[in-house]
């Protein structure tokens, strides 16, 4: 008998939709569901507005950047108290929350305040022009009664969702099993596949924000997709300089200076078979680690099985290292707030040229002392890091 790799799948996908209309799927790795023994029926009951139409971008003419004006996310939901926690399972606590089933693996939706959406909100009004979307355009630009080139915007299209790594609100992903991590991968990879597909789309970027310290809204273990109809600001200037070194060398940046943190030595963290971590010669935060494949890969849609199982298992071990980094007085742990962001090759440009990475960062330079984003980086962008990044690595490798 000759076996599909697909038909011996280790998670079934079950997309659904909530009450006003938006996405929601679930990614189960465990029984009864990942057989289909039983099926995802659960429906959303909750009486909900119809769901938001993308709002608008601004151009901003100084830098040539697209600026996002969300102002319906003023309104969102702000460290609600546990048993109302849109994120847990419905039925736990007195609200029903966005995910109808009474348990699940991992889900994913649309989040219910997006910075960018589908459909158009985007009507032009008077002091705003036409937008010339640049190198990432969208194609489907507006204009205003008042056509001034510098005051230009376009809507905010794209898709915003939200990834519940567990159903287990006191979780973080670092105490998630290796096979509800290797889900999470699998489940990026679902996204970004199917994200790229649609149209206005043109960069979709993984990340988790962990830790009250950095701006998170909700304590539930979860991660955000954004799929932006521009190329952002730090993935353009990345790819910018992937695209000279390629043409100045004819090789990947990515996988030349792979080779240079392993030749040096003194910042790698963790070397896999198929996965390194190491914290870049030039970090800019207090504690920043990068985590790359040994392989030149675009992005994680192109990662193959093995890659995947070993991804969850380094990041991982890179987790839990992090949240052992800094201590407090009486020795115990302090979970490390952080942010992690997937740099993967655009949608449309540079793939040639883009090699895929995780980049891991924070803000907490001590226990209790944060580093502000002041003058130097917040005015002009120049940081200034108090840390020497061959310490960190020596720190983490202390860890493992
Ligand atoms: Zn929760």
């Amino acid at each position: 008998m000759t076996e599909h790799p697909d038909i011996l799948q280790r998670v079934r996908r079950t997309p659904t939709t909530l009450a006003d209309g938006r996405e929601l799927i679930y990614f189960d790795d465990s029984e009864p569901y990942l057989s289909g023994a039983t099926s995802r029926a659960a429906v959303d009951e909750r009486p909900l507005d119809v769901r938001p139409t993308a709002g608008t971008m601004r151009l901003d003419a100084l830098t040539g950047d697209w600026v996002s004006i969300a102002d319906h996310r003023q309104n969102r939901t702000f460290l609600p108290p546990a048993g109302e926690c849109p994120l847990c399972p419905t039925g736990g606590g007195t609200m029903p929350s966005e995910i109808p089933a009474h348990e699940y693996d991992v889900v994913v939706f649309e989040n219910r305040f997006p910075s960018f959406a589908s459909g158009s909100a985007d009507t032009g009004s008077a002091d705003t022009g036409s937008a010339d979307t640049g190198s990432g355009g969208t194609g489907s630009t507006s204009s205003g009664a008042t056509a001034n080139p510098l005051l230009a915007h376009a809507p905010a299209l794209g898709r915003c969702e939200v990834v519940c790594f567990t159903s287990d609100h006191g979780a973080s992903f670092s105490s998630l099993s290796p096979t509800r991590a290797r889900t999470v991968v699998d489940v990026w990879a679902d996204r970004t596949s199917e994200l790229s597909a649609l149209d206005a789309v043109e960069h979709v970027f993984p990340f988790e924000n962990r830790g009250e310290e950095i701006g998170v809204t909700l304590h539930h273990p979860h991660g955000q997709i954004y799929a932006y109809p521009f190329i952002p600001a730090r993935t353009a200037s990345l790819l910018r300089a992937a695209t000279e070194h390629h043409q100045r060398t004819g090789r990947l940046l990515g996988a030349d200076l792979l080779a240079a943190e392993l030749d040096a030595g003194s910042r790698v963290v963790i070397r896999g078979t198929h996965w390194t971590a190491y914290v870049p010669y030039a970090a800019a935060w207090p504690v920043e680690v990068h985590l790359v494949p040994n392989r030149d890969v675009p992005d994680l849609v192109a990662l193959a099985s093995a890659e995947r199982d070993e991804l969850a298992e380094v990041y991982l071990d890179l987790l839990r290292r992090l949240d052992r980094y800094y201590e407090g007085p009486d020795g115990s742990p302090i979970a490390l707030p952080y942010i992690a962001g997937w740099h993967q090759a655009p949608v449309h440009q540079g793939r040639d040229v883009s090699r895929l990475h995780l980049q891991v960062m924070s803000v907490l330079r001590a226990p209790g002392r944060l580093k502000y984003l002041a003058g130097s980086e917040s005015g002009v962008g120049a940081w200034v890091n108090d840390v020497a990044p061959e310490r960190v690595a020596a720190r983490l490798r202390e860890l493992g």
